[in-house]
């Protein structure tokens, strides 16, 4: 950024000894860090991170020390109460502590969780809000998470609970016919569940569906699918997790809008993947 001019003065926070700031570090892509997490990031003399944060986003934060506390989805989650007992005792102890998570910390993150422990300990907390990978997980696939015509609501689910059993609670049949376009977070595992449940309440068949791996990072897969194919895609492909599955029309955009890898003088893209005509020239 050499050619850039200077960032505007502002004043940053500190974080001060004793206190945990729980931070979203983004989908994976550093560039997509905000400014608040570099500045607790340099601050830092403990990064406590997650399995999703990107080992990248550690070289932010060269003076501290670097601990994992990784869980993934479906394992016995006991360890929570140890991570945020951890989080205290280092607080207690007059660290800097900053507790870095995939994400957004408050989206099927557990930050709720932790936050509500270090409260309850007497410990000082900062949130820091970070891009949610059902949304900018979807933006690097190409696929507007809103899009005037296709949806005015989305709904965000996740496809398992705690102890990594397909989450029951869920009303599938009211989010079938309530949101146009249904964003799950963590449905490799229960896909074949999940699926069943959508067209058994009505999604069709042929519904698009894209499955999106490991998004912003270099390692980023794309699948694009439909309901009725998607569990024998995913088998085939061999794709892992962690993946956003995003159900609904707003995914025929990505045949317009995938921006990975255009380059000046490409040819013009049809603009009507929806069917629905043009974009409108005025707002
Ligand atoms: N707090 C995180 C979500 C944590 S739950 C957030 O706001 O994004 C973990 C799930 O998030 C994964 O199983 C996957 O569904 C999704 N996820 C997180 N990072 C992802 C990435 N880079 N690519 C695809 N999915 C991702």
């Amino acid at each position: 950024m050499s050619h850039a001019v200077p960032l505007p003065a502002h004043t940053w926070p500190q974080l001060e000894p004793g206190w945990v700031w729980l931070c979203g570090a983004g989908p994976g892509d550093p560039g997509l860090l905000t400014l608040h997490a570099v500045n607790a990031l340099r601050q830092a003399n403990v990064v406590i991170y997650d399995a999703l944060v990107q080992e990248a986003i550690l070289e932010w934060a060269p003076q501290a020390e670097h601990i994992y506390a990784g869980k993934r989805g479906g394992k016995p989650s006991a360890k929570q109460r140890d991570i945020s007992l951890r989080l205290v005792d280092l607080a207690r102890a007059g660290k800097r502590v900053l507790r870095l998570k995939g994400g957004d910390p408050f989206v099927f993150g557990r930050g709720g969780e932790e936050a509500q422990t270090l409260v309850q300990h007497g410990i000082p907390i900062r949130i820091i809000p970070g891009i949610s990978a059902g949304i900018g997980g979807l933006a690097y696939a190409g696929i507007p998470v809103t899009h005037r015509d296709v949806n005015q609501s989305v709904t965000f689910v996740t496809g398992h609970d705690q102890s990594g059993n397909a989450t029951g609670s869920l009303d599938w049949q009211a989010i079938s016919k309530g949101s146009q376009v249904i964003v799950i977070y963590m449905g490799m595992k229960h896909i074949a569940h999940i699926t069943r449940q959508l067209i058994d309440a009505g999604r069709s068949l042929s519904e698009p569906v894209a499955v999106v791996c490991t998004a912003t990072t270099p390692e980023q897969q794309v699948l694009e699918t439909t309901l009725g194919t998607i569990v024998d895609d995913i088998a085939t492909s061999g794709l892992e997790p962690p993946a956003i599955i995003c159900v609904g029309q707003s995914v025929l955009m990505r045949q317009v809008l995938d921006w990975q890898g255009m380059a000046e003088g490409q040819a013009p893209r049809d603009l009507d993947p929806l069917g629905r005509g043009r974009p409108a020239e005025s707002a």
